[in-house]
């Protein structure tokens, strides 16, 4: 069982259910903290807090700090996206995931990769002429771009470009072409002394079977000495701790003894 779940959705953003409903069963799971996560404001696809919300999800935020203080730590946290890291004020939050949802083609399109299968399949035949891997190329590199530049506290969900591919449908997960891509992002990322979460939310929502990143990644965090989150990406009540002691078998089969929590009082870490 984790200590904490730190990338959470609520009404704010995508998710279903209030700040306070998602801190009240984060309470009853007997869970140390809860970090709010909600998605950062993106105006090109009008997805996220609205800007004119933001304000009150920070007062929702405190509200519930001082609610639950004594009990379990309560953080503000937003998942900054790609696309509006030079509109959002980060010094407001208590911390910051780092995630690309989107990114720009061949011909400077804007292109989701996560929303849907039809959105995914014509990212890779329109913007990066037909090739799949090419698409990943430039997932990867955008990503660290925005890395390397933001500085984020939790790198989310690092390979989510392989969200649609179950089974190796569009491009060869196992493939040397593919691993080398993703391992030179992962090096790249981890000179930057972000922690890389393990995203549990996609086992929940049917789209894979394990959890983000794959375990060649893992392995590669792991010689590198990098750090790693468990998290449920939960967009409600229900998939708060869902699938978490699956991520730490994982885990411990790639050979790593510990995982790191966040508190108020900034990461720790803990044995699995
Ligand atoms: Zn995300
Ligand atoms: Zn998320």
């Amino acid at each position: 069982m984790i200590d904490s779940c730190v990338h959470t959705h609520s009404s704010f953003c995508d998710g279903k259910n209030t700040l306070s409903e998602m801190a009240e069963k984060a309470y009853s799971l007997g869970l140390k903290a809860v970090g709010f996560s909600g998605h950062s404001y993106v105006s090109i696809d009008d997805f996220g807090i609205l800007p004119h919300k933001l304000d009150e999800y920070l007062a929702e935020s405190s509200r519930l700090k001082s609610l639950y203080e004594g009990k379990m730590d309560i953080l503000c946290g937003i998942e900054l996206d790609k696309f509006s890291a030079d509109t959002i004020d980060t010094s407001k939050f208590d911390y910051i995931i780092g995630s690309v949802h989107a990114i720009t083609d061949n011909f400077g399109m804007y292109r989701v990769i996560d929303g849907s299968l039809n959105r995914f399949v014509s990212a890779a035949e329109e913007g990066f002429g037909g090739s799949f891997l090419s698409l990943c190329s430039g997932y990867y590199d955008q990503l660290c771009d925005f890395v390397l530049k933001t500085k984020p506290d939790i790198v989310g969900h690092f390979d989510l470009i392989t969200k649609f591919n179950r089974g190796s449908k569009y491009f060869d997960e196992e493939s040397s072409n593919y691993k080398n891509i993703a391992l030179e992002a992962i090096d790249a990322i981890l000179e930057n002394d972000s922690v890389i979460e393990v995203n549990t939310g996609c086992i929940a929502r049917g789209y894979r079977d394990k959890p983000y990143p794959a375990d060649f990644i893992l392995k590669r965090i792991l010689e590198k000495k990098g750090r790693v989150i468990i998290t449920t990406d939960a967009h409600n009540v229900d998939m708060l701790v869902s699938n978490t002691d699956m991520a730490a078998d994982i885990l411990r089969s790639v050979g790593f003894k510990a995982v790191c929590e966040l508190s108020a009082s900034g990461f720790y870490e803990r044995e699995i």
